[in-house]
């Protein structure tokens, strides 16, 4: 199953039970815009090498449309639309006035010099920069793209329209960037792990925690769990995966990540594979790097009590189906990762309020924002007794369609 095709079965499944019309639904699953440009590179040594550049604009309905830059070279036309209409459902589910878009370019960045990465993305601002903007559409950092990707997005940008920092989210703090964005996601995640150990009658100081991925989202997660007490078994990138059953010092390990530049050969801990990683025992486990990892393959071999999706699109629907009969509990995506959107949402306000928060309100909003989300998807699974997958998706779709129905189609 395809990206989109996954995302669109776990639309269809909330449609279903509200008895949406077939044509309401196919507005909900078809974007509303598709930009594909072509991005010529000139390289360091004189050669040339052509990319595609993808920006998908999902739903406006909410308000201008918010989603992230990916840079990899598995970006194709097909998981760009797949992860614009996820935007959608998660700045419903945050109450965010935003709709949902994404985009990305199918590079590689380890490739590429940063003189070239910079020029790369000047050159997709050059040809997008008439369809972004802060009240139409607005980037934010994704895999492999940060705050110097924003940074260079929000100069081009400038340079055609005049001083934007609002057209971008993710941006250095030293540069209209917010205090606290780049742990926004990781710290939801955590926050959103705290919630549902809660309902299970656990706490994070009592939990295990498995994490796949230690960029952004895997790193600042890893993080705040252990600031909380909890004790992270294993983590992994894409070339190395340990394992400590006692537990790995969080700092000291991302410290060897920042200096190595991977973890694989790191001391202190056991190397497994990452199949063995993902079926590892314990209280939580996050996917936090790529989609599609949890599959009919390897659902009926995960140990955890619980998946909480740092990720976008990490679990399958057949794996989710598993998942519900064995009585493993997931958060979707689309409510545990969007502490990165809301954290970009209070950029954006502080942007064009020209004001600054401090550090300490931002966390403070962010967590009860988040409290409040998955405190109303876990109300609304138990009333309609549904997963909480499908009701966040019935939350969203509802305030979505409002939106739609009052403006008029
Ligand atoms: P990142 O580029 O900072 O990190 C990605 C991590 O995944 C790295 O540790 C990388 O080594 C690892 N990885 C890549 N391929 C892998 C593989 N095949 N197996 C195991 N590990 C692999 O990216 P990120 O920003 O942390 O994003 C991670 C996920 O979270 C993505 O699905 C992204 O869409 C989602 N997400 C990110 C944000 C954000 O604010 N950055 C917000 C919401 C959701």
């Amino acid at each position: 199953m395809t990206p989109l095709e996954a995302t669109n079965f776990y639309l269809n499944e909330a449609a279903d039970r509200m008895s949406l019309s077939g044509s309401i639904r196919s507005m909900l699953m078809t974007p509303k815009r598709e930009v594909r440009v072509q991005l010529p590179l000139e390289r360091d040594d004189g050669s040339l090498t052509t990319f595609w550049g993808y920006r998908v604009q999902h739903c406006n309905a909410r308000g201008p449309m918010k989603g992230g830059l990916r840079f990899h070279p598995q970006v194709n036309a097909e998981e760009v639309c797949a992860l614009a209409s996820l935007m959608t459902w998660k700045t419903a589910i945050m109450n965010l006035p935003f709709g949902g878009a994404k985009g990305g370019i199918n590079c590689d960045p380890p490739q590429l010099s940063n003189a070239e990465l910079e020029r790369l993305t000047r050159r997709f601002v050059d040809e997008i920069h008439e369809v972004i903007g802060p009240n139409r559409d607005i980037p934010a950092p994704d895999v492999n793209t940060n705050a110097q990707t924003m940074a260079w997005i929000m100069d081009q940008y400038s340079k055609y329209h005049g001083f934007t920092p609002a057209v971008v989210t993710g941006k250095p703090v030293a540069l209209h960037g917010s205090e606290g964005r780049e742990a926004a996601t990781g710290r939801g995640v955590a926050l959103v792990c705290r919630e549902i150990l809660e309902d299970q009658g656990k706490s994070v100081a009592d939990a295990t925690f498995v994490i796949q991925g230690s960029g952004n989202v895997g790193s600042f997660a890893a993080r705040c769990l252990e600031r909380m007490g909890g004790k992270i078994i294993a983590l992994s990138d894409l070339h190395g995966r340990i394992y400590n059953p006692a537990g790995l010092t969080v700092p000291a390990l991302l410290e060897y990540l920042q200096q190595t530049g991977g973890l694989a050969g790191y001391p202190d801990a056991e190397s497994i594979s990452n199949e063995a990683l993902l079926c590892l025992d314990c209280d939580v486990l996050v996917p936090a790097a790529l989609g599609g990892v949890l599959t009919a393959e390897n659902a009926p071999e995960i140990r955890a009590s619980c998946i909480v999706e740092g990720a976008n699109g990490p679990t399958l629907p057949e794996a989710d189906q598993i998942f519900r009969r064995r009585g493993i509990e997931v958060v979707p995506d689309i409510l545990a990762n969007a502490g990165g959107v809301t954290v970009s949402y209070f950029e954006w306000v502080q942007n064009i309020q020209q004001f600054h928060w401090s550090r300490e309100k931002v966390n403070r909003e962010l967590e009860s924002r988040m409290i409040e989300a998955y405190r109303g998807v876990r109300k609304l699974a138990a009333v309609k007794k549904v997963p909480l997958r499908t009701a966040a998706f019935l939350l969203a779709i509802g305030r979505v369609g409002k939106s739609m129905t009052m403006r008029g189609v």
